[in-house]
């Protein structure tokens, strides 16, 4: 039989998580801002890391790579962004790729917005593991990453992308992002009872210190402000905001990102 395919979360920074794929012999990162977390992870479960994930340029997803490949030489996927320093293997939409070892097929999905470069890596079901998606700073539990280099309507036509995948996905961002973010969700909408109950979940992980993450694609979908920008209640509230009518899914997505920069 082969074996199941775990993620934990190595925690790094303030609120970082660099996720850490492995199968109890071989394992992959991704977004390893922090080197030194990994290592002992990896030293600790007494793993073999074969390769390091990318998803985007700042330095806090890719500070780790160099230590990390002079260490372990293991095999690096990242964006096509020559300013990334070590990457072997750069990949665009469509990308298929395999990590040796752990017999794991990623997908590449390009999902700018965040930045220019983004990118996520998606895995369908398998026996060995559920729908994952390593989504970097492109979505958080309740919330969606900061506009830095792309526009609204990209980061919208990003963000229908994932929306587009099974609704079992499991999403692993990179932030650990959730009670904020859901602080900004009930301004947005506070009948939303999905919402009350999932922030009394969060509240009780975080205040056991647990990781409210990997967020599921069809909570998200039912909590996330920025994956509800055409649900009546949300259009209501970025009208009243924007003192406008009839505004598009892609036009409240802008409204409500750019409230949230100022919350
Ligand atoms: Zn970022």
């Amino acid at each position: 039989m082969t074996p199941m395919i775990s993620i934990t979360p190595v925690e790094a920074f303030n609120d970082n998580y660099h996720w850490l794929i492995h199968d109890g012999t071989y394992a992959a990162v991704v977004d390893p801002g922090d080197p030194k977390p990994v290592q002992r992870a990896v030293e600790k479960a007494g793993l073999k890391l074969v390769a390091i994930l990318i998803t985007h340029h700042h330095w806090d997803h890719t500070g780790g790579i160099k230590a990390l490949k002079a260490q372990y030489g293991c095999e690096v996927f990242g964006p096509l962004n020559n300013a990334i320093e070590g990457i072997d293997n750069h990949c665009v939409e469509g990308t298929r790729l395999t990590l040796p070892g752990l017999n794991l097929t990623l997908e590449v999905m390009e999902v700018p917005g965040h930045t220019k470069d983004h990118i996520a890596y998606f895995a369908a079901q398998t026996d060995k593991y559920k729908n994952l998606l390593f989504c970097g700073d492109t979505v958080f539990s309740g919330g969606c990453g900061r506009l830095f280099e792309g526009t609204a309507a990209q980061m919208w036509q990003s963000i229908q992308k994932i929306m587009a995948l099974p609704d079992d996905t499991l999403l692993f961002p990179a932030h650990e992002y959730t009670l904020s973010n859901i602080q900004f969700a009930l301004a947005v909408e506070p009948n939303n009872q999905s919402l009350q109950k999932y922030n009394d979940q969060a509240k009780a992980l975080r205040n056991k210190l647990l990781p409210t993450l990997p967020a599921v694609l069809a909570t998200e979908k039912a909590i996330n402000p920025f994956m509800r920008a055409d649900d009546p209640d949300v259009v209501k509230t970025a009208e009243t905001r924007a003192e406008a009518v009839n505004l598009s899914a892609a036009q409240v997505f802008a409204v409500i990102r750019h409230w949230k920069d100022t919350f």
